[in-house]
């Protein structure tokens, strides 16, 4: 058996340390070609740092306020920076939002859609090699590093992933990437474009999908282990009944009772995206912003670590 002595000092020490520094939190898109991943990261910095292609508008308008500053009370990093990646297909920005003194980084990594060809085969490849070598170039630099030197930690410590909202479940390569993904990062399932469902559909998808990955024993984040308190096991069931979050996106604002608000127009009314009747994208956006420099690093830590296991493990098994 495993045991990890002397790490409740190990996560003490890290937290103390990320409080000083500030926190980072990287999240990553990944869903089919269309669903609205590069619309829903807009709105989550409610600013047009994407178009709909995929290229970075580094030249657009710069916001006036953002969806995290108005919550938050914080200012975004601008010009967001870009980050090519080899492939030249990933792109990724960051946001600095300062809540309570502690200075929070949220990045979100954006994917190109997946599944796009007719052989699918290892298509989600891309993704899941950069989220290992994420975990593998930050051990071997907490390995070699002296202990005090900073490490920019570019891990993937959550991953949106999008479903189809089609009412009916999952596809089969669905199932296979969500698998896949799941042995490597924290995945967070979303229903993409919840606007063409109707409430009552909405609710018997996300209870559809909640069973199809129960079947098929998709571990999905949050994760319950020995380490947490009564409340924060409660806090975990209740997140378990909302996910998937059934989110909408949108990139224009419309005008409801008077005031301009992100939403869309759709044949049978005008959703604002942040009303909680309309959809879940403020559950989804809470979500992302609440994780604390606390226990919820120490999870992300623990499953860092049995990542970069994962990937030692299939490195030697090589
Ligand atoms: P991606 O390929 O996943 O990055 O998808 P895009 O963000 O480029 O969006 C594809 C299309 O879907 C665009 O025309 C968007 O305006 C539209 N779209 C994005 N989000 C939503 C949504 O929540 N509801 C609806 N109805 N359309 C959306
Ligand atoms: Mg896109």
């Amino acid at each position: 058996a495993q045991s990890y002595v002397g790490f409740d000092t190990i996560t003490k020490q890290i937290e103390h340390k990320l409080l000083k520094r500030g926190f980072r939190f990287n999240v990553m898109v990944v869903g089919q070609t269309g669903l609205g991943k590069s619309t829903m990261v807009n709105t989550l910095f409610a600013s047009h740092l994407i178009d709909s292609k995929g290229r970075l508008d580094v030249d657009g308008p710069i916001p006036q306020t953002t969806a995290i500053e108005e919550t938050q009370h914080s200012k975004p990093q601008w010009p967001p920076k870009r980050l090519e990646l080899d492939s030249g297909l990933i792109i990724a920005f960051r946001v600095a939002i300062v809540e309570n003194a502690v200075k929070l980084k949220l990045n979100i990594i954006d994917t190109p859609g997946y599944g796009d060809l007719l052989n699918n085969d290892g298509c989600w490849e891309p993704i899941t090699r950069y989220i290992k070598d994420q975990y593998s170039g930050y051990l071997r630099k907490e390995l070699t590093a002296q202990r005090d030197r900073h490490i920019a930690d570019t891990r993937v410590h959550c991953c949106l992933f999008f479903i189809n909202p089609t009412g009916h479940g999952l596809k089969p390569l669905d199932i296979t990437v969500l698998r896949k993904l799941s042995e490597v990062v924290n995945v967070v399932p979303v229903i993409a474009k919840a606007d063409s469902l109707t409430l009552e559909e909405r609710e018997l998808f996300k209870e559809r999908i909640r069973a199809e990955l129960q079947q098929h024993a998709i571990k999905l984040y949050p994760f319950d282990t020995e380490e947490l308190d009564e409340e924060e096991v409660r806090l975990n069931e209740r997140l378990r009944t909302m996910i998937p979050f059934a989110v909408v996106g949108s990139e224009k604002t419309v005008v409801i009772d008077g005031k301009a608000v992100r939403g869309r127009k759709t044949r049978w009314a005008t959703i604002n995206v942040e009303d909680e009747r309309h959809c879940e994208f403020v559950y989804l956006r809470n979500f992302l912003t609440s994780c604390r420099p606390t226990r919820s690093v120490a999870s992300i830590a623990v499953r860092s670590l049995h990542a970069s296991r994962l990937v030692r493990d299939e490195q030697t098994s090589a």
